[in-house]
C-alpha cells in the first residue's frame, strides 16, 4: 500500500481522513441491496462517507489499513465485486433501459471486462488508464476523454484512442482483441509516457491503429451532454429520473434513501454516471414530480448551481490540502454559475485533471484563481479567502 497510487478495492491509498478505497459498480449498475451493503460496510469500517467519482466508481472514505481489508472482503462475500484484473473500465450506465443507447453495449463491455481480466501482460498500464464503452443514449458518454474508447458510431461501433482526431470502426464482435492490441501497442512503444495522448502527441496513432488492423477515418465528434437532472421520457409512460449528489459525496445515510428511492419509484437498481449522479430508471412519468418533492437532499433541478462545481475533499479529508476545499465550494453555491468552477484543495486537481473555466485551487490555506486552466497552471489572482473569490467570481462565470 503506497501513497499516491491510484487506488481500487484491494488497494487503498491514504489519505488525510484515513484510507479510501474504490468499488467498481459492474456495469455502472449497482442494485439497491448492493447499495446497502457499500452503506453499511461504510459506516461499519470507514467513516461512513461514500462519494461518486468522475470514472462513475464509489470511493468509500475513513478507513484503516485494517479495516480497508474488511471492507474488500465484505464487497467480495455479498457479491457486490470480485477479484478480477485491475483495469478501469467505464461503460454507459443506461444500457438496456435505454432504447436509444446501442443495444449491443452491455455485451461488448462484458467481452472487453473479460477479456481485460484474463489478459496476463497488461498489468504495466498505468493506474489511471481507462478504458470506456459508450452505448450513447441519453446518458452517453461523448464527453468523457478515455485513454481507449470504444464508441457506437454510424450504426455499429469505433475506436478512439485520446488526444488522435480520427477513430476507427471496428466490427463489434472484434472490438475486445482490437483494444488489447492497443493496451500492448501502447505498453511496447509508451517510452515513459503515462496516458494516450501523451503518446499519440509525440508518435501518432497510426502505427498503433495499424498493428490493431484498424484504419482510423471518423471524426472523433466529441459534442454532446454531460447527462442531465430531473426525469426525461424513455418512451410514453417511463423514464429516468437523474439525482445529483451535491459535490459527489454523501453519508451511509444517503445511500441507503438513494436504494429506497430506486426501490419506492423505479426498477431497484441505481446507475452511477461519471458526473457524480445516479438514475433511477424504470420511473413512471406520473410520478416523476413526486420523487423531485421526495428528494429533498439531491439536485433536482437543472439550475442548482452546485451542478457547475467540482470540489476534491480538502482538508481535513486530504492530508495535501491546506484549504476545506469541499466545505467552502458550499459559499459558491450562492452564486449563479453558468460554467464550471473546480474548487481544488491543492495544484493536484485530483477532482478535475483537466482545464476548466475557473479553478480555485486553495495555497497556504487561501485561494488562488486559474481561468481557463487546471490546477497547476498560474493563477490570475492569488491569497484570497473563499468570499473574496466568490465575489469575483459573481459576473465572470
Ligand atoms: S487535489 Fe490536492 S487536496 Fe484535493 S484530493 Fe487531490 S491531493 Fe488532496
Amino acid at each position: 500500500m503506497i501513497k499516491g497510487w491510484c487506488p481500487d478495492l484491494f488497494t487503498p491509498m491514504q489519505s488525510g481522513d484515513g484510507w479510501l478505497v474504490r468499488v467498481r459498480p459492474r456495469r455502472s449498475v449497482l442494485s439497491a441491496a448492493e447499495a446497502r451493503v457499500i452503506a453499511d460496510a461504510a459506516e461499519r469500517h470507514g467513516s461512513g462517507v461514500v462519494e461518486l467519482t468522475n470514472r462513475g466508481n464509489v470511493q468509500i472514505r475513513g478507513l484503516t489499513p485494517a479495516s480497508a481489508g474488511l471492507f474488500a472482503s465484505a464487497m467480495v462475500e455479498a457479491g457486490v465485486a470480485d477479484r478480477g484484473g485491475r483495469h478501469n473500465l467505464l461503460m454507459s450506465a443506461l444500457a438496456g433501459v435505454d432504447p436509444s443507447v446501442h443495444p449491443q453495449t452491455a455485451c461488448v463491455a462484458d467481452a472487453l471486462d473479460r477479456a481485460l481480466a484474463e489478459a496476463g501482460d497488461l498489468d504495466g498500464l498505468p493506474d489511471k488508464f481507462l478504458f470506456l464503452v459508450d452505448g450513447g443514449g441519453a446518458a452517453g458518454l461523448q464527453l468523457v476523454r478515455a485513454d481507449i474508447a470504444v464508441r457506437a458510431s454510424h450504426g455499429g461501433w469505433a475506436i478512439w484512442l485520446d488526444g488522435a482526431p480520427l477513430g476507427a470502426l471496428c466490427d463489434g464482435n472484434r472490438i475486445a482483441d482490437a483494444v488489447l492490441v492497443l493496451a500492448r501497442g501502447f505498453l511496447a512503444l509508451a517510452k515513459g509516457a503515462r496516458r494516450m495522448c501523451q503518446l499519440v502527441k509525440s508518435d501518432g496513432a497510426a502505427d498503433l491503429f495499424r498493428q490493431a488492423g484498424l484504419a482510423a477515418a471518423i471524426p472523433s465528434g466529441a459534442n454532446g451532454e454531460a447527462g442531465w437532472v430531473g426525469f426525461r421520457a424513455f418512451g410514453a409512460e417511463m423514464g429516468g429520473f437523474d439525482l445529483g449528489i451535491p459535490f459527489g459525496q454523501m453519508r451511509g445515510e444517503g445511500l441507503r434513501e438513494l436504494a429506497a428511492f430506486c426501490e419506492g419509484y423505479g426498477d431497484a437498481a441505481l446507475r452511477i454516471t461519471p458526473w457524480r449522479s445516479v438514475i433511477l430508471a424504470g420511473v413512471r412519468a406520473d410520478r416523476a414530480d413526486a420523487l423531485g418533492r421526495a428528494a429533498t437532499d439531491w439536485i433536482t433541478e437543472a439550475q442548482d448551481p452546485r451542478r457547475h462545481i467540482v470540489a476534491c475533499p480538502g482538508s481535513p479529508g486530504c492530508a495535501s490540502a491546506t484549504v476545506r476545499a469541499r466545505a467552502d465550494a458550499e459559499m459558491l453555491a450562492a452564486v449563479p454559475l453558468a460554467s464550471l468552477v473546480h474548487v481544488s484543495g491543492c495544484g493536484k486537481g485530483c477532482a478535475h485533471p483537466f482545464p476548466a473555466p475557473m479553478t480555485l485551487v486553495g495555497r497556504d490555506g487561501a485561494y488562488d484563481i486559474v481561468r481557463d486552466g487546471r490546477a497547476g497552471d498560474a493563477p490570475f489572482a492569488a491569497g484570497l479567502t473563499m468570499a473574496d473569490a466568490a465575489k469575483m467570481l459573481m459576473g465572470m462565470v
